[in-house]
């Protein structure tokens, strides 16, 4: 890992540790074998009272609880759909239970079981660093033509600043949709936070040259860039990325194909561009669970997408062969810290009437970030 990328992790740590302790007061052990009875009682003492959203990410003890499984859209979605859940459980990560507090009605209460599940990607954009950078954009009067998107994947605040001026949110399965909607209000886009999306999207579905993007690195001067490279980029892509799907590299595409004959590869717009543009198959984590299940029984496919939703797909796909693209083992270890005692601590305090690591979000960001939201969900 590059210094660069371990102080942006670094970053990232501290932003989560500034979020608080995970939880307060005593989990149940995670060897506690009536954990799962536990579990069952508290979850039906809630009734209709509390809705469980579950991240297609989590682990199995987890998803099991869920109501709704999703990807990040799918879940925002049920979270706007239901005004009638008086607790929103949301087994997933920080900026997502920020999104469905958005979305929510006021009575509704939205419930992360543990505040220490951020994101790496979504802490790699700051309010600051962000405000800063469109400072720059302004002076080099560029901000009136630049659309800023951000993906899901990013903190309310930046969302907050993407719906003050002009821009919206976007998902992996809708980003070209939203990118050529920028396009047609102004002349370039500020994606953010995440540059490999941008750039895939940008390549491969708007035709774009990778020439057209430009990377602003929030740790230099102007973005590391002259003021003539912004003033003739098209896209400019902050210098953000997961830290799970951008492991995955051409020689583990290379290596899967020699090994496993007839294999297809699979793979999320988070990774890199050499990844994307020689896999077979490109799309988000719902396009990924549709694919291997409509396939025909016997195909193989390796995936380069988070381990617990692979190893998930290999349990309920039988009839295929299903490998993981990296032979090296990787969970994302932010959504792998809502285990099954955070989820039994947080009903059970709701079943007590002790409202714990509730997400809220302060109302002139809400306000800002909704209207970015909503711009997403009305995309033609
Ligand atoms: S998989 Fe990547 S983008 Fe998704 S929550 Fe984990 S670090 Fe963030």
């Amino acid at each position: 890992m590059a210094l660069t990328d371990l102080l942006l992790l670094g970053q990232g740590l501290d932003l989560q540790s500034e979020r608080g302790v995970s939880c307060t007061g005593a989990l149940p052990e995670s060897s506690d074998p009536k954990l799962v009875e536990r579990a069952i009682a508290a979850r039906s003492a809630l009734g209709n009272r509390a809705m469980i959203l579950g991240h297609h990410y989590q682990r199995d003890e987890v998803i099991d609880f869920a109501d709704i499984r999703g990807d990040s859209f799918k879940l925002a979605q049920a979270a706007a759909d239901n005004s009638a859940a008086e607790y929103v459980i949301f087994c997933g990560v920080h900026f997502m239970a920020e999104s469905a507090d958005i979305l929510t009605t006021d009575f509704q209460k939205v419930i992360l079981p543990d505040l220490s599940a951020g994101c790496s990607m979504a802490d790699m954009a700051t309010a600051a660093q962000v405000n800063n950078c469109w400072e720059q954009l302004s002076k080099l009067n560029i901000a009136a033509k630049t659309i800023p998107i951000t993906y899901m994947n990013s903190s309310a605040a930046i969302k907050s600043f993407t719906g003050r001026n002009g821009g919206a949110v976007c998902t992996s399965s809708n980003a070209e949709r939203a990118m050529k909607w920028a396009f047609e209000k102004g002349e370039k886009i500020l994606f953010l936070p995440d540059q490999h999306l941008g750039r895939n999207t940008a390549f491969l579905k708007l035709g774009l040259k990778l020439q057209d993007c430009v990377i602003w690195n929030p740790w230099k001067p102007n973005g590391g860039l002259t003021d003539q490279e912004l003033k003739d980029a098209k896209v400019i892509l902050w210098r953000g990325h997961c830290s799970v799907h951008g492991r995955f590299s051409l020689e583990n595409v290379n290596q899967v194909r020699e090994k496993l004959s007839g294999v297809k590869v699979l793979v999320h717009p988070e990774c890199k561009n050499e990844v994307v543009t020689a896999a077979d198959v490109v799309g988000s984590t719902e396009m990924i669970i549709k694919t291997v299940q409509e396939s025909a029984p016997g195909s193989k496919w390796a995936i380069g997408t988070e381990l617990n939703l692979v190893q998930r797909l290999a349990n309920e796909n039988t009839d295929k062969e299903i490998v993981f693209l990296d032979r090296t083992v990787c969970y994302c270890s932010t959504m792998n810290r809502i285990d099954l005692p955070h989820l039994v601590w947080a009903m059970e305090s709701l079943v007590q009437g002790n409202i714990v690591n509730q997400i809220k979000v302060e109302a002139e960001t809400a306000k800002y970030a909704k209207v970015a939201l909503d711009r997403m969900l009305a995309l033609p």
